[in-house]
Order: C-alpha cells, then sequence, then structure tokens
C-alpha cells in the first residue's frame, strides 16, 4: 500500500494563548518517540503575507527557517522540540493564500469563473496542507489552526478542516484546545466555556475527536465524563493540560494522560506495540531542572518588556543551561535608558551580557554604551546581529578613533559607515525583498575563539538582516586587534568579529538562536554560559 500520510488539526476555542503550539508540538515529540516522522504546520488567520513586517509587540519573535521563511514563533517550539528543520511550508497566512489565489485569477487559471472564498480559497488552503502530505516523507502531518474557533478570519480554515475529515475521516482527526476554568467562589470548574466552544465547531460542520483542555486543577473522573457526553467525544478523549511547570514537561504529562495512545487508536495505527522513548528528553529535564549553579546574564534590548520578542535566545539559554548544568538567569535591561553614566549599575551582578538583534535606531546608544563598558572590565559578552553591528561601531568609535562611525541604517550622514548597504541591496525597494534571509555558510578560521567554540572550520548559520559589515574598512579593523574569524566564502562579508585581547567577546551577523534544540543546544550559547560561570567564579576572567 502506498504510503499514507495522517493529517491532525489542533483548533483552539475559548480564549487565545492557550498554548496549541506547545500542544501540537508535544504530540509530535510523543509520535516521533515512538519511531513516527512527523511535521509540523502552523496556518496563521492574518492577512499579512508572512510575520516578517510585524513589530514583535504583535506577535512576538519573527522566526527564520534554513530556506529563509519568515515565520510565526511556534515554528520556533516545533524545531525545538523536533530537532527537524522547518520551512516556508510550515507557515502559512491568509495573505499567503489570497496573494496565491489572486496571481491565478490573473493567469486566467480559473478559467472565467467567479473566484469565491468557497471553493478557491478553501482549495488553496488544502493544498497548502497536503503539499506537506505528498512529499511521502510523513507518518503526520499536524497543522495548528492560529487563533480561535469563532473568529471570523479563521472560517475558511475551519471549513477546510471540515472538507478534510469529510474526504477521508480515517485519515484526519481533530484536535480541539480548550480551557476549563477555575471559578474560586464557587470552588468549581466550569465546562459550559468547552461545551460552547464544541458547538462553535459543530455549527461549522466538524466534530473534534480529541478535546485537551487546559485547567489550573485536575480533571476529576465526573468532569471528564461531563465534557465526554455533552460534547460528544469518548471519555479517554477528554484530555487534561495542567499548568505545567515548563513547556518542556508538556510531551511528558500529555503522556501520561496518553493522548498519543488515544490520537494512533482514532487514526488506525498501531499504539499497543509501541511505547514513545524519550529517554534524551528526560535526560535533558534532569539536568534543566537540576542546575549545580547559577548565573546571571543580561539580554539588552529594546523590546525587554515583552519576553516573546526574544522567544528563541532565551530558550537558547535553557538549552545551554542544561548541557552545563547551570542555571543561566536571564536579566533583561532595556537599551533605550542605558547611558556610559548608568551601565555599571545596570549590569550590577551580572557576568555576562547578550546584546539583541533588532532593528531602528531606539536604544542604539545604550547597546555602545553596554558593549564599552563589557569590553573594558572584560565581561563575557555574545553580540546577535545588531548586537554585532553594535560591537563593530563601538569599536571603530573607541578604540580605531573615529568619533562618529556608525551604521547607514542609523545615520545615513556618517563619514565612516562602518556597517553599510551590500551593493547588491542598494538597488532592491521592496521591503520584504532586501533581506539577506535564511541559512548561508561560514568559514571559520582556525585558533580562534570561534573554533574554540564550533570546533569547524565550515558552518552554516540563519540570517536576517538588510545591513552588513563594510569590507572598506576591515584591514583598519585588523590593525587596531579585531579578528574576523568567520567569512561568508560567497560574498566576502564578515560574519563574526572577536578581540583575543578579551577573554570572550563575540559578535555575530547571524542568529544562531535560531538553531538552538533540545537535542543540540546551540555551541555559542553554551560557551557563553560556561564563560560566565568562569567569570563569576574568578570575579574576572583570566
Ligand atoms: N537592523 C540591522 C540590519 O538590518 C540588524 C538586524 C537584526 O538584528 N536582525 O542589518
Amino acid at each position: 500500500m502506498a504510503h499514507q500520510t495522517k493529517y491532525i488539526f489542533v483548533t483552539g476555542g475559548v480564549t487565545s494563548s492557550l498554548g496549541k503550539g506547545i500542544i501540537a508540538a508535544s504530540l509530535a515529540k510523543l509520535l516521533q518517540g515512538r519511531g513516527h516522522s512527523v511535521t509540523i504546520q502552523k496556518l496563521d488567520p492574518y492577512i499579512n503575507i508572512d510575520p516578517g513586517t510585524l513589530n514583535p509587540y504583535e506577535h512576538g519573535e519573527c522566526y527564520v527557517t534554513d530556506d529563509g521563511a519568515e515565520t510565526d514563533l511556534d515554528l520556533g517550539h516545533y524545531e525545538r522540540f523536533l530537532n527537524v528543520p522547518t520551512s516556508q511550508a510550515n507557515n502559512i497566512t491568509t495573505g499567503r493564500i489570497y496573494q496565491s489565489v489572486i496571481n491565478k485569477e490573473r493567469k486566467g487559471e480559473y478559467l472565467g469563473k467567479t473566484v469565491q472564498v468557497i471553493p478557491h480559497v478553501t482549495d488553496e488552503i488544502i493544498r497548502s496542507i497536503k503539499i506537506l502530505g505528498e512529499k511521502g516523507t510523513y507518518d503526520f502531518v499536524i497543522t495548528e489552526i492560529g487563533g480561535t474557533v469563532g473568529d471570523i478570519e479563521s472560517l475558511p480554515y475551519i471549513e477546510a478542516v471540515r472538507q478534510m475529515c469529510w474526504e477521508s475521516k480515517i485519515d484526519c482527526l481533530v484536535i480541539h484546545l480548550t480551557l476549563i476554568p477555575y471559578l474560586s467562589a464557587a470552588g468549581e470548574l466550569k465546562t459550559k466555556p468547552t461545551q460552547h466552544s464544541v458547538k462553535e465547531l459543530l455549527k461549522l460542520g466538524v466534530q473534534p475527536d480529541i478535546l485537551v483542555c487546559r485547567t489550573e486543577h485536575p480533571l476529576n473522573d465526573s468532569i471528564k465524563k461531563k465534557v465526554a457526553l455533552f460534547c460528544n467525544v469518548a471519555e479517554e478523549a477528554v484530555i487534561e493540560s495542567m499548568d505545567a511547570e515548563t513547556i518542556y514537561d508538556v510531551p511528558l504529562l500529555m503522556q501520561k494522560e496518553r493522548l498519543d495512545d488515544v490520537v494512533l487508536k482514532k487514526l488506525n495505527c498501531d499504539y499497543l506495540n509501541t511505547k514513545p522513548d524519550l529517554t534524551n528528553w528526560n535526560k535533558f529535564l534532569k539536568r534543566y531542572k537540576n542546575p549545580s549553579h547559577e548565573v546571571r546574564i543580561a539580554i539588552v534590548g529594546k523590546y525587554t518588556e515583552l519576553a516573546d520578542a526574544y522567544k528563541s535566545i532565551v530558550e537558547g539559554f535553557n538549552h545551554a543551561g542544561a548541557e552545563i548544568e547551570a542555571k543561566l538567569k536571564v536579566k533583561w535591561v532595556q537599551s533605550d535608558d542605558l547611558t556610559e553614566a548608568n551601565v555599571e549599575r545596570n549590569l550590577n551582578g551580572v557576568s555576562g551580557v547578550l546584546v539583541a538583534p533588532g532593528f531602528g535606531d531606539r536604544g542604539i546608544e545604550g547597546k555602545i554604551a553596554t558593549i564599552k563598558y563589557v569590553r573594558e572590565n572584560n565581561i563575557p559578552f555574545l553580540g546577535i546581529c545588531l548586537g554585532m553591528q553594535c560591537a563593530v561601531i563601538e569599536f571603530a568609535r573607541n578604540v580605531m578613533g573615529l568619533e562618529d562611525a556608525h551604521s547607514l541604517e542609523m545615520n545615513k550622514e556618517t563619514k565612516h559607515p562602518v556597517i553599510n548597504l551590500m551593493e547588491s541591496q542598494k538597488e532592491v525597494t521592496n521591503y520584504g525583498g532586501t533581506m539577506r534571509l535564511g541559512a548561508y555558510d561560514c568559514n571559520i578560521e582556525k585558533g580562534t575563539l570561534a573554533y574554540d567554540i564550533y570546533q569547524n572550520t565550515t558552518i552554516s548559520e540563519r540570517h536576517r538582516h538588510r545591513f552588513e559589515f563594510n569590507n572598506e574598512y576591515k584591514q583598519q579593523f585588523i590593525d587596531n586587534g579585531m579578528v574576523c574569524s568567520g567569512i561568508n566564502s560567497e560574498n566576502n562579508l564578515v560574519e563574526i568579529v572577536e578581540l583575543p585581547s578579551h577573554p570572550f567577546f563575540i559578535g555575530v551577523q547571524f542568529h544562531p538562536e535560531y538553531k538552538s534544540t533540545v537535542a543540540n543546544p546551540h555551541p555559542l550559547f553554551v560557551a557563553l554560559g560556561k564563560a560566565a560561570l568562569a567569570y563569576k567564579k574568578e570575579g574576572q576572567l583570566v
């Protein structure tokens, strides 16, 4: 028999932010642990073509895949849990669906028909879902539908799910994530919102197979029975999802509730003869939860009020911390407020500093003041993207004596644009088209800190930026003691800079955080963690 991919849909009801992404990733982990190949896809009902143009305050971080897609941050969870790369096909928005429908209409592909939401938009949604299944490489495609059931925006997606279930019930399964609130005045868990939310789905023709119920208190049998009866699902398919200590506990909680068994049983797959192998996951959790040391590392950035804006960086610290059995505690430092006069006070108690990526000039001078301070005081430093660019500017101004050195992004008039636009980028005017996005190879010079960290002379890392190190100044930087230890062999761009005179000072033009996973903590984060521990122990590094 030909390989048949099974499709699992995850919808959300009652409220947003219930953690559909984590439930989808946890189920995928359990299926992967049984030897199945799984991928997860997110369908976002907003009209932007991708989240690349969104302010991080809207939806948090923009996650970048190897193929250069700018995607929803949930794809970061998928990669961190599964250790399998995602791509553009894993994140579709309403904007992208309509763009492709309208392109087809302009090309005359609808043969004179009136183009409508049903069937043309829904067909396009179904096509985007099946693209992953039809690769033939996945046993399961888990599709997370963004938004909350009942939203106008998500109607075509639910209709697409209905049609796919109708076409082949045995290959499709719907998991609905809801909330069972606890009313403290009544001392009771309330099932009504869940009932209403399932009715909402039923109105659209979709009967959920499994209900995953977020709750702050355990669901007793009578509650589960009641939900099952009123929502028309099997009792074993009412899954309790208690608030977890960490997101990395969720696969184990779901396993305890037998979510994977129920999914496999309903999809007519063997579930009795296999058990998920979570040995490595459990090893990670044990180390993550029982650190022997603790050290504070500052993240200096401009979106510090919203931890989701730096989601992958925070998770990178979590993975690295588990690796070196240390709790890497983040201290958020708002770059807007930093000056040379107050930076020492703001970094009090910190043993390492990460200067975050970003766009625009807000907070730039604060970042530069921070870098001057950590450079002069031998505090371990990692600069990512804009953080690396700021390190270059700081060095040019304060070591090379180029007082007005700047990035062309911030100051078009500067006499010393040490960060500028690449020739090939200068002509491009289309907003989304001007960035260097996705994976690029980089050659690392032996005998450098970068080589110590990566133990490799060629690496591949993901990018998301418009501006670059200006090679016209390269020799001047080298003459003053900066080492350009990572070079993109294709276009000769500087990707990594470091200062051998400092115990741990490294800036990278790419985003290492996108590639850190539970199974493969990123070496740069591990190295920063180690350097911070050593700094804390010695008072400073030697
Ligand atoms: N704004 C800078 C650029 O476009 C840095 C981008 C970033 O930090 N991701 O080059």
